[in-house]
């Protein structure tokens, strides 16, 4: 049985929000905090899912360990799905959340409404040490405001308009988003798989 699985990560906020999420799974969950040389891993695929394979299979190669690697990042409809995979680095190799928004609302000025739709999507992967892998996968549609609202969470949560909640993901609590985000959908997706795994070995 899948005891101990490491998120192949270092954020803490991303590895609060995939164990809570998963906290009643008889698991332990590791993350890269526990392996301080764990080798820096460039994400030069081509797709989100790519990334979270790279990530996944060079951590578990190293770690010996099931190991769970996300990718994520916001596809913007009127620019035909950009920035991608390239959303940390939209505005530069270094550049900072700021530069990034700052380049998005310049790419959609004068874009009416209508047309501002985008999707945060995430790719998440249980990679296995011999090299089965299973993927996962979540998106949460909103649409691009034409200013900067909010002060929680980060990259594009103050351009990130969700009509439903009249907000942007910037103006929601951790836990609000944390049951609406594209990473929480695809790691829900993940439990359920576990759920069933669990149950077929009980
Ligand atoms: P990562 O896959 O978590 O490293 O995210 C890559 C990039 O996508 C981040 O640097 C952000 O620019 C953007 N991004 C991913 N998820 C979110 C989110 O929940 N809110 C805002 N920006 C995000």
């Amino acid at each position: 049985m899948l005891t101990t699985i490491v998120i192949a990560s270092k954020n803490k906020g991303k590895i609060e929000e995939i164990k809570d999420i998963l906290t009643d799974l008889p698991l332990e969950i590791l993350s890269l905090n526990h392996y301080p040389s764990a080798p820096d891993v460039e994400e030069n695929g081509g797709t989100f899912l790519e990334n979270a394979l790279l990530k996944g299979q060079a951590i578990s190669d190293f770690t010996g360990m099931p190991v769970l690697a996300d990718d994520s990042g916001l596809e913007v409809d009127y620019l035909g799905g950009e920035p991608g995979i390239l959303s940390a680095r939209y505005a530069g190799a270094d550049a900072t959340d700021e530069e990034n928004n700052q380049k998005l609302l310049m790419a959609l000025k004068d874009v009416p409404d209508p047309q501002r739709g985008a999707t945060f999507r995430c790719a998440l992967v249980l990679y296995l040490p011999h090299g089965e892998y299973q993927a996962f996968e979540g998106r949460w549609r909103g649409r691009i405001g034409d200013e900067f609202r909010g002060g929680y969470g980060f990259g594009y949560d103050p351009l990130f308009y969700l009509p439903d909640e009249g907000k942007t993901v910037a103006e929601i609590t951790a836990v609000e988003k944390n049951k609406l985000s594209h990473r929480s959908q695809a790691v829900q997706e993940l439990k359920k798989y576990l759920q069933g795994k669990f149950l077929l070995k009980n």
